[in-house]
């Protein structure tokens, strides 16, 4: 029979939903946001710009690209960095670039005389950021056909290479070291070392600083630039506004892009487009009063934005209102708080980071990440416009001696205005281009959150389950407090009847530009993850997740419990649990006996008290002691879990795994590892860790 249009409809339905199904949504993971260039077009770039490398280089005048793949924005900022010191000191004309807006076969159309550089980061288990998914398969693919199709596709191409990795994960730097190896198979020269950033070892900065040195006298050798004395060149022009005033409706006073402005958000919601969700829940998870834990709850019923259970919810959050003075304070901009400013990118191809015409207030209060660590560079480049010499001096120093910096600034977690304040005595840095601080401050971020719920049984309404960051550190008088988690408490205290909530000394503007966000509303949007449980719910499965590590967990087990209630066969399920004390941080103590009633004999938990006994005990401990149980498990094809921190407990999780396999199998502890290393390729063994 002939098939009709609604057959045509809905076989295409299904057959780009099995799509996705294979390809676990990668194809359109990085769908393309119709308004993230909204800020480009409210200050004049030109629309409808080339996405072949070589004719923007031609058109815009440029001999050198700087692409980021970023994730959390650090990468974004590197080659922001690259760009501006290739200006500055060697004359070279530089541009920044996402690689989500350029194809890379054109890659073999750049003439020699050009130069290419890539700041890669590496994303969770050695994938690349969302932004550099469709660049990574291209260039890494073994056929890539370039425009050309010479033998030797980039034997023109002189490029530069660094990559942001994080030593505790499995593939350590692997995006930087794949593109590097595929790029020089195609016959590219690089110049300098492909240079490697390490998160894990807390040197990422350090690493970058080490590295680009040699790499900019390499490619001053190998391009014949000349070294000059570097000068502070504004990107942005931040020009006061004639006729408009804060009250005018065209003025952005935080709202995340033009529809926000205008009242008319509508979906889809993504990492340019946040959902304005209410807050319908929240309580204290803790019962000590020197730590807390949130467990929030937001409705998205109004969204339509699904999300899956294992999926990660990204909050935007709004820096301390305290934090916002004193930056503005140091730079003597208090009483210029609301100026209107217009906002232009000197070079067309930069990209004003914040949507405008804007204010200092909006731009600082939700825009800039300026309680976040400060960059040993940005302060060298500060210098030359400290109030005095004394302070240009010290300035200079901290900028150029990677010791006494760490001494004076990073082990006191002070930000910016910290030190502006502690290094200036109090004088205010009234010489400072704004602009500076545009491109030396990172975007304000949001941060992710492993969501608590399942969507089998709450499809509306997300849970998400966040420890506060408070920190006492030494030689500081006041606690460090980080930014999302004591705006997401201040949230929490408002929701439970606090009209003003002040905490740690600190208050938000929780009711968001003109108010919008009033009512307790939060914004937000979902990211997609792979950690996922298996579409068989009768296989078994062993879930590891101490502290707030248990969040996708509860989840986990929420579905479960549902599905065992159902009538559903359920399998075998373990779950490692790990806290300081029984009675302090026992996290969601009375719902494991809940979906105990549900799951019966079924559900495990397994509990470990670190400060409760004699000697300390971690969850990986009690892991050995189930030894035998968990090798019978993993015979039985059980999918192992881990969430939470990377640094220490993921590790030895993964290592005391392969110490179980070697011990109950037989083998050697090298077999074990390698049995691990290929059930974490076949997805049996999934990581969320952070
Ligand atoms: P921030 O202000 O971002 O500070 C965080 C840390 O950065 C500080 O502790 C400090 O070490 C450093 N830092 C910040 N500023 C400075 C400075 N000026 N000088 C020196 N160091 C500084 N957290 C949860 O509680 N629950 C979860 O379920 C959860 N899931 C996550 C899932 C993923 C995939 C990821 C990536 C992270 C997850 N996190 C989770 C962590 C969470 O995203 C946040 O990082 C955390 O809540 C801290 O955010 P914050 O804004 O309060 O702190």
């Amino acid at each position: 029979a002939e098939l009709d249009t609604l057959d045509i409809i809905v076989l295409s339905v299904i057959l780009l939903g099995t799509l996705a199904y294979f390809t676990k949504g990668k194809l359109w993971g990085i769908v393309k946001d119709p308004y993230g260039g909204s800020f480009q077009n409210n200050n004049g770039a030109k629309a409808g710009k080339t996405r072949n490398i070589a004719e923007m280089l031609e058109e815009s005048n440029k001999n050198c690209i700087i692409f980021y793949g970023s994730q959390t924005g650090t990468a974004e900022d590197y080659a922001s960095r690259l760009a501006k010191e290739g200006k500055s000191r060697f004359g070279l004309e530089t541009m920044v670039a996402d690689l989500e807006d350029f194809d890379f076969d054109s890659l073999d159309s750049v003439p020699s005389d050009k130069v290419v550089m890539f700041v890669l980061a590496t994303y969770g288990e050695g994938e690349p950021t969302d932004n550099a998914v469709e660049f990574f398969e291209f260039v890494t693919a073994e056929d890539a056909q370039f425009t050309q199709g010479a033998d030797v596709p980039l034997g023109n191409l002189t490029y530069v290479g660094f990559g942001l990795g994080n030593n505790t994960y499995e593939h350590y730097n692997l995006m930087i070291r794949a593109v590097d190896k595929a790029l020089q198979r195609h016959g590219a020269t690089r110049v300098g070392e492909a240079g490697e950033g390490d998160d894990g070892a807390g040197t990422m900065e350090e690493d970058f600083l080490a590295w680009k040195d040699p790499m900019w006298a390499a490619l001053a050798e190998k391009m014949g630039l000349e070294e000059r004395e570097a000068v502070y060149e504004p990107i942005f022009s931040l020009t006061p506004s004639e006729t408009l005033s804060v009250d005018s409706p065209e003025v952005y006073l935080g709202e995340p892009n033009k529809m926000h402005l205008e009242g008319t958000a509508k979906g889809p919601f993504n990492a340019h487009n946040p959902y304005i969700a209410p807050i319908v829940e929240s309580h204290e998870l803790f019962t000590v009063k020197d730590r807390n834990c949130l467990h929030i709850e937001v409705d998205i019923s109004g969204s339509n934005m699904p999300y899956q259970t294992g999926d990660h919810l990204a909050v935007w959050p709004t820096n301390a209102g305290a934090e916002v003075d004193r930056f503005l304070s140091v730079l003597g901009l208090t009483d210029k708080r609301n100026t209107v400013l217009t906002v232009k990118a000197l070079d067309p191809t930069a990209k004003v980071p914040f949507p405008a015409p804007t204010t200092y207030d909006a731009i600082v209060r939700y825009h800039m990440e300026i309680c976040g660590p400060v960059s040993r560079q940005f302060l060298a480049t500060l210098a030359a416009f400290a109030p005095d010499e004394e302070t240009k001096a010290e300035m200079a120093k901290l900028g150029g001696d990677k010791d006494y910096f760490h001494e004076k600034i990073n082990a006191h977690h002070l930000n910016i205005a910290g030190v502006l304040e502690s290094v200036g005595k109090g004088k205010k840095w009234t010489n400072i281009p704004f602009s500076a601080f545009v491109e030396g401050i990172n975007k304000l971020q949001p941060r992710y959150y492993s969501i608590s719920s399942s969507s089998l049984v709450q499809p509306q309404k997300i849970s998400i389950t966040a420890v506060v960051e408070s920190q006492v550190i030494p030689g500081r008088a006041d606690a460090f407090h980080g930014v999302a988690t004591n705006y997401l408490y201040a949230l929490k205290q408002k929701q439970n009847g606090d009209p003003n909530p002040t905490v740690f000394g600190q208050t938000y503007e929780i009711t968001g530009p003109r108010n919008k966000y009033d009512g307790i509303h939060v914004p937000v949007h979902i990211r997609h993850s792979n950690f996922k449980l298996p579409s068989d719910p009768s296989k078994p499965i062993i879930c590891i997740g101490p502290g707030t590590g248990v969040a996708p967990f509860r989840a986990f087990l929420q579905e479960r419990a549902k599905q065992a209630t159902d009538g559903e066969n359920v399998g075998e399920t373990l779950l490692f649990f790990g806290c300081r004390k029984s009675t302090e941080d026992f996290l969601y103590k009375d719902e494991w006996e809940e979906y105990k009633k549900a799951m019966g004999d079924n559900f495990e938990l397994i509990t470990a008290f670190s400060r409760e006994g004699a000697k300390k005990v971690y969850v990986q401990h009690r892991l050995k002691e189930r030894a035998e149980q968990v090798n019978k498990l993993l015979e039985a094809k059980a999918y192992i879990y881990v969430c939470g921190d990377a640094a220490n407990m993921a590790r030895e999780v993964n290592s005391v795994l392969a110490q179980i396999l070697a011990s109950q199998r037989g083998i050697s502890e090298a077999k074990g590892e390698e049995i691990v290393k290929n059930m974490r390729a076949s997805n049996q063994y999934q990581e969320d860790v952070w």
